[in-house]
């Protein structure tokens, strides 16, 4: 199975924009980009919500139906490790092996020096085609970036065989990620990390790194975009080398998670991959729940008054729900308006708030990102919300499309 060149990874929390979302992608390919569609959901939206894989599935395999969608599709188990992949093996096609948690416990002394001797040919100095400069390996960097490392791969080892053990080889895409950590993954740990990748034998055709700079949900990059530009170009470099010189899958290609609204880097990001030749995986964050929101806003009446109500309950459970995204949100709480004060609004400035157009006087990030955190509060009323996107399918649905086509795949495709 292969991913494609381009690939976006589409977050669909109530399962109800499928259709909405596949028409972006559709637009972008009516225009010649062709992009493979992925819906992901980790194990943490779907207990947030009360929902199953099943659905997501069920959700994409209408929408591919119903606008005759003829490419690949995919069902991503986001994030998933050996606790929460069985839910998801009979419905999914794409794994997202998150090994975060795992990162900084040692592997056995053992299997570090087993690991250093068999990357020997690679101490010295380190030619890697592409980069301008050679880097300086030393035997007790690579035991280094071992320890910090390889029993993080040999988890994903593990999960890799339990799920190719269920579904047999060759029958699903393989991702890894180790996004969701504070420190940035440098180059060359990228390169040792890909090197005990294929020693698990594990085909891993797209790897999410932790970039440097800050990638919040649902708003832009926070960082500096020149060491982004480097760091990205030496990865897609490294990538390149790590295939030849490891026998990974020829197509393995670079994911980038929290991947939506990332608007400054993404002339960065399509530039290079241009450059290269390369591919490249771009997995929005649950955004698509924001402009159910902002489709609700703008419908007026009962249906304003709900996302009214879900933002000032957000500000009552803020740790709540802000506590278990920490690493990916970034909230100045003194900038976010008071709930009495947005029940005065209309519908038009609310939806502006909420709505991701930079430099637009009232956009406000730090309500786009509790609100982006508080979609547990529609699940918690998720009768009434269902409902209310029901009866403003359209307008919800133009919302989310121009979202991903308007605001995303045109920046990044150059469309
Ligand atoms: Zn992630």
């Amino acid at each position: 199975m292969e991913a494609g060149k381009y690939s976006m990874g589409i977050g669909d929390r109530f399962a109800m924009q499928a259709e909405a979302q596949l028409a972006a992608i559709q637009k972008a390919s009516d225009n010649g980009i062709d992009i493979i569609p992925v819906w992901n959901k980790s194990n943490r939206e779907h207990s947030t919500i009360g929902s199953h894989p099943a659905q997501t599935r069920e959700a994409a395999e209408a929408a591919v139906k119903k606008l005759g969608w003829d490419k690949p599709w995919f069902v991503d188990a986001d994030h998933i490790n050996l606790d929460t992949v069985d839910n998801y093996v009979e419905h999914c096609n794409f794994f997202t092996i998150d090994v975060a948690d795992y990162i900084g416990t040692q592997a056995i002394s053992t299997d570090i020096e087993r690991f250093a001797s068999a990357n020997t040919p690679f101490a010295g100095s380190l030619f890697i085609p592409g980069l301008d400069e050679q880097i300086t390996v030393s035997m007790d960097m690579i035991k280094e970036i071992a320890g910090k490392f390889l029993f993080a791969i040999q988890q994903a080892g593990k999960i890799y065989r339990h799920i190719e053990s269920k579904k047999g080889k060759g029958n699903f895409i393989t991702e890894i990620s180790m996004d969701e950590v504070t420190e940035a993954q440098s180059p060359l740990e990228m390169f040792f990390i890909l090197s005990a990748i294929a020693a698990e034998g594990i085909p891993v055709q797209t790897i999410a790194p932790k970039f440097t700079g800050r990638f919040n949900k649902g708003v832009d990059y926070e960082g500096d975009v020149a060491l982004f530009e480097r760091e990205f170009e030496q990865d897609l470099l490294v990538i390149d080398f790590a295939i030849q010189a490891f026998g990974l899958p020829s197509d393995l290609k670079l994911s980038v998670h929290s991947g939506s609204d990332k608007f400054s880097i993404y002339p960065v990001i399509g530039k290079l991959i241009r450059k290269h030749n390369k591919g490249i995986h771009v997995k929005t964050a649950g955004t698509t729940w924001l402009e159910e929101a902002i489709g609700l806003a703008l419908a007026g009446g009962e249906a304003l008054q709900l996302v009214k109500d879900i933002y000032a309950e957000s500000m009552g459970r803020f740790d709540e729900l802000c506590g278990p995204y920490s690493t990916v949100i970034d909230i100045d709480k003194t900038r976010l308006p008071e709930p009495q004060e947005v029940m005065g609004w209309n519908g038009e400035t609310l939806a502006s708030s909420l709505r991701h157009i930079p430099g637009h006087p009232l956009y406000n990030p730090g309500m786009r990102q509790l609100m982006h955190v508080a979609y547990k509060l529609a699940a918690e009323r998720k009768d009434i919300f269902t409902t209310l996107l029901a009866q403003n399918k359209e307008l919800v649905a133009q919302q989310v499309t121009e979202n991903i086509y308007g605001r995303h795949l045109k920046r990044l495709f150059d469309l």
